[in-house]
């Protein structure tokens, strides 16, 4: 069994092969897919490419078939190889899972909660933190996002771009090792999505470890180091975006980036 250590002595998300069927149809083939520290990954592709499901794999939301995921060098849920599972110990599903952070395209707010109730939610509840402590983390988190004066509001007086970004600071709260971003603008009225990529953007710089699905290709370009174009369950083509965006290779990504230019 190869250790942490001699698997990912500087990557914060590593995975390897893996595979995922839903039924007959086959979701995820044998995806690699590495993370250093720090860097900014945009994945793109075509809707049902298998986007989302790769990010759910990442954070152990959805079991995979086949296949291993390492995040900061600890293994996440199981390794499973050839029919053989090996659990990541006897740690409890939110332990797992605890340095992954997932922003949704839907926010998944409470919507009885107000903002900052829906960041402390967690930092009682799994972290243990009394209510005056998680408090002034979360209005430290609401602050990072810009939205401090609004922690009393609740969801729905709050506009879709306010909410995505109090979803983030939830995320951020549980001080994450990485942040995996499934489409966090593509529900956001078009004059929206430029605070929610702004609050990208100062993470990015803050040297935030991020995976970002995402259709901005703008945003892609400009911040991410590098660029995964998924198709059909495959990563077809992978590197810097100004090598991806301007050379594509495969008749594939040539295709797609012509439908959204
Ligand atoms: P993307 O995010 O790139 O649009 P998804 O990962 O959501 O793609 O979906 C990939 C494929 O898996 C699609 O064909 C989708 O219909 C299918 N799929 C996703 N989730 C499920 C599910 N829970 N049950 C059955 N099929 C699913
Ligand atoms: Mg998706």
């Amino acid at each position: 069994m190869p250790t942490a250590d001699t698997i990912a002595p500087r990557a914060i998300v590593e995975a390897h092969g893996i595979s995922k069927r839903f039924g007959d149809l086959e979701v995820l083939s044998d995806i690699d897919f590495r993370l250093d520290s720090s860097e900014v990954v945009c994945v793109i592709g075509p809707s049902g490419s298998g986007k989302s499901t790769l990010l759910r794999c990442l954070a152990f939301l959805e079991p995979y078939d086949n296949g291993s995921v390492y995040i900061d060098g600890q293994l996440l849920g199981y390794d499973q190889r050839g029919g053989m599972r090996v659990r990541a110990g006897e740690r409890r599903i939110d332990e797992v899972r605890a340095p992954v952070g997932m922003v949704f395209q839907h926010f998944h707010l409470w919507p009885h909660r107000t903002a900052l109730e829906n960041v402390t939610e967690a930092l009682r509840l799994v972290n243990g933190l009394s209510r005056r402590d998680a408090e002034a983390e979360g209005m430290a988190m609401l602050e990072r996002v810009g939205l401090a004066e609004r922690a009393g509001h609740f969801p729905e007086s709050l506009s879709g771009g306010q909410k995505q970004r109090v979803a983030i600071a939830r995320a951020l709260a549980m001080k994450p090792r990485v942040m995996l971003f499934d489409e966090p603008t593509s529900a956001l009225d078009p004059e929206l999505v430029g605070e929610v990529l702004d609050v990208m953007k100062q993470l990015a710089a803050d040297g935030m470890t991020m995976v970002i699905v995402t259709h901005e290709m703008g945003f892609a370009a400009n911040v991410s180091n590098r660029v995964v174009f998924m198709d059909q369950g495959q990563v077809v083509e992978s590197g810097p975006p100004s090598i991806l965006f301007r050379q594509p290779r495969s008749a594939r990504l040539k295709q797609f980036l012509n439908t959204w230019r």
